[in-house]
C-alpha cells in the first residue's frame, strides 16, 4: 500500500508546521504544477516502523473568497483523490470558522478516513476548546494536538497508522 496521509484546511490553522514535524530532518519536495505557485509539498516520515508519505495541500492562497471557495475544492480533491488517510486541521486558540464549515461540507463526500485535528492546543485550557468542532459533523474523531510542541501528535499517529 501507498500510505499517503494529506493535510487540509484553511490558512494559517498549521498545516505546514505539522508536515514539517512529521517529516523531520528529511526534505520536502515541491511540485510546481503550475509552474510558478507552491501548490503542494510531499515529504516522507515514519511512525512506528510504518513509512508514509505525506502531503501538504495549502500552498499558495488567492485573496477574494470566490476563488477561496476553489481553493478549498483543490485541495479537498488532492486529498480525496491521493491519500489513504486525511487529516482535517482547525485551531482551537481561533476557535469554529465559516472556512472550517466549509471545508467540512466539501469534505463529507469522501468516504476515506478523516480525522479533525484540532491544532494549537498548547495548553490544558485550549485542549478543552476542541469540543465545538464535535459541530462540523465530520471525522472519525477529534485529536487536540500542538504542532509546535509535538504533543498529541504520537496518539494522532498511532490512531493514523492503523490504516496502513
Ligand atoms: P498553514 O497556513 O496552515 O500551513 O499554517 P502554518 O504552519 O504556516 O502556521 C501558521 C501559524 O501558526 C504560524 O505562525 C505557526 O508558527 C503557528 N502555529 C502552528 N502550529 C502551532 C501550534 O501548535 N501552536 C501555536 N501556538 N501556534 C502554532
Ligand atoms: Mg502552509
Amino acid at each position: 500500500s501507498t500510505n499517503i496521509i494529506a493535510i487540509v484546511g484553511r490558512p494559517n490553522v498549521g498545516k505546514s508546521t505539522l508536515f514539517n514535524r512529521l517529516i523531520g530532518q528529511r526534505k520536502a519536495i515541491m511540485d510546481n504544477v503550475s509552474g510558478v505557485t507552491r501548490d503542494r509539498s510531499y515529504g516522507h516520515g515514519d511512525w512506528t516502523g510504518k513509512y508514509f508519505t505525506v502531503i501538504d495541500t495549502g500552498g499558495y492562497v488567492h485573496g477574494s473568497d470566490d476563488i477561496f471557495e476553489a481553493e478549498i475544492n483543490r485541495q479537498v480533491e488532492l486529498a480525496m483523490n491521493e491519500a489513504d488517510v486525511i487529516l482535517f486541521m482547525v485551531d482551537v486558540d481561533a476557535g469554529l470558522t465559516g472556512l472550517d464549515e466549509e471545508f467540512a461540507n466539501v469534505l463529507r463526500r469522501t468516504d476515506k478516513p478523516v480525522y479533525v485535528v484540532a491544532n494549537k492546543a498548547d495548553t490544558n485550557a485550549r485542549m478543552h476548546q476542541m469540543g465545538e468542532f464535535y459541530s462540523l459533523g465530520v471525522g472519525i474523531d477529534i485529536f487536540p494536538i500542538s504542532s509546535q510542541s509535538g504533543s498529541g501528535t504520537g496518539e494522532l499517529l498511532d490512531e493514523v497508522v492503523k490504516h496502513f
